[in-house]
């Protein structure tokens, strides 16, 4: 099938992208179904592919990472996806959204302490935005950190947070000024601090194998030397962050696409109707030429994209748009798989059923739909 994106890509990521694809192959996807099942994958995952250098690909190799451009992390989400669990993907993935604010703007003793020890899968990190009051808006969190001498007092509370139950450490979105995206800054609160709980996992659609809590913060006293950068200077790292966590969902989205219609094309060569294949009726080829039509424009979008990023660029309108667009076509197309399914397409032992559920989450994860769109009118109409 069309690759035309492959042409952003060198021997090494294409080598990089066989391995990856062989180890989450062999070692991961045989066990999603049991996994997406009991809604929980085993800590031991995270020291497989520490082991075998897969975290923190693009981290520098002085900090325990490989030293990737952005393309490398992009294959890893991608191949990640194709164990068939977005939300292992997701899961895994927590460490992706939680640690470059740590290993860009971090010092070398927070780097010592909370990145070294992800990368190495000894320990799991998770990024800690959205409230129970507050998500899109995200300058007005509430949860608050009051300096008291050496330390923060933090009080609060934060909601939807992958990897949650299991963290040893949130990078945290904290209020320690006035109002509004000034007085926002980044604290590392670990899980074991007297006052920190998990107030729940929450039960959900799709990303089974991943796990969403809500966590309290209840008087719970935290070393200055935990605040990430500036204190209410938090806002800019964090729409750094935002800009590779929506890059990362595009990129996800494409591949769970890619991976409905591989499984498509498996079942209407083989599915029969009216005398025929469903591959041998004219609107069947026409669904899955449509499918590769989308797959391919958003992917080699995409693609593009993140190779102006790695040259140097901050494109925040493109990234709004690839988030969006794959989203979208991801969700046609996916929706349209289910469809050539038929019955089969809504039962749990098809492929299909799950990325059903697992894509409705990408148009509100990491920026809703409406909050891109904001983007991307904010940046096209005059103020
Ligand atoms: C499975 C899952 C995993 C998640 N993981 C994390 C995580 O690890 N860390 C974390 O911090 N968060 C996480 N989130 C939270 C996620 O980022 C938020 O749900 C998302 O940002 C939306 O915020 P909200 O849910 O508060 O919705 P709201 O902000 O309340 O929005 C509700 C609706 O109103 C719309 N809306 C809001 N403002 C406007 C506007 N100005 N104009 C038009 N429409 C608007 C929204 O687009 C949306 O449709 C996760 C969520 C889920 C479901």
């Amino acid at each position: 099938m069309a690759r035309l994106a492959d042409h952003f890509l060198s021997e090494e990521h294409l080598i990089f992208r066989e391995q990856t694809r062989r180890f989450v192959q062999d070692k991961l996807a045989p066990h999603v179904d049991e996994w997406e099942e009991k809604k929980h994958f085993p800590g031991e995952v995270y020291q497989w592919l520490g082991d075998a250098g897969l975290l923190g690909v693009t981290a520098p190799e002085e900090m325990g990472g490989a030293g990737g451009d952005l393309f490398y992390a992009m294959i890893f989400a991608e191949e990640m996806c194709r164990s068939g669990s977005s939300g292992l993907a997701a899961g895994v993935g927590s460490l992706g959204i939680s640690l470059p604010p740590l290993i860009h703007h971090g010092t070398p003793e927070q780097v010592d302490k909370f990145v070294r020890p992800v990368l190495a899968g000894k320990k799991v990190s998770a990024l800690g935005v959205t409230e129970p009051g507050a998500g899109s808006d995200v300058a007005s969190i509430r949860t608050r950190a009051v300096r008291d001498g050496d330390h923060y007092i933090v009080n609060g509370a934060k909601s939807f947070i992958t990897s949650g139950t299991r963290a040893d450490f949130i990078t945290t979105v904290v209020r320690t000024g006035g109002e509004g995206f000034g007085g926002i800054s980044l604290l590392v609160i670990e899980s074991n601090r007297d006052g920190f709980s998990v107030a729940r996992n929450m039960p959900k659609m799709g990303w089974h194998a991943s796990d969403t809590a809500e966590l309290a913060f209840d008087n719970v006293r935290v070393p200055v030397e935990n605040l990430i950068g500036s204190e209410n200077g938090g806002f800019y790292l964090l729409m750094e962050n935002f800009a590779s966590e929506r890059l990362s969902l595009a990129f996800m989205a494409v591949e769970m696409a890619q991976l409905a219609f591989e499984e498509s094309m498996k079942y209407v060569q083989d599915r029969r109707a009216f005398g025929k294949t469903l591959a041998g009726h004219q609107v069947t080829r026409h669904k899955l030429a449509e499918m590769v039509a989308g797959i391919d424009l958003c992917r080699t979008y995409n693609y593009a994209l993140a190779a102006r990023i790695i040259a140097g660029d901050n494109p925040m309108m493109e990234v709004a748009i690839a988030k969006n667009k794959s989203v979208d076509m991801a969700s046609e197309v996916i929706d349209q798989a289910v469809q050539l399914h038929g019955g089969y397409g809504y039962m749990r032992e098809f492929l299909v059923e799950r990325l059903y559920r697992d894509i409705r989450l990408f148009p509100i994860g990491g920026g809703t739909r409406e909050v891109m769109n904001e983007i991307i009118s904010k940046m096209i109409l005059p103020r």
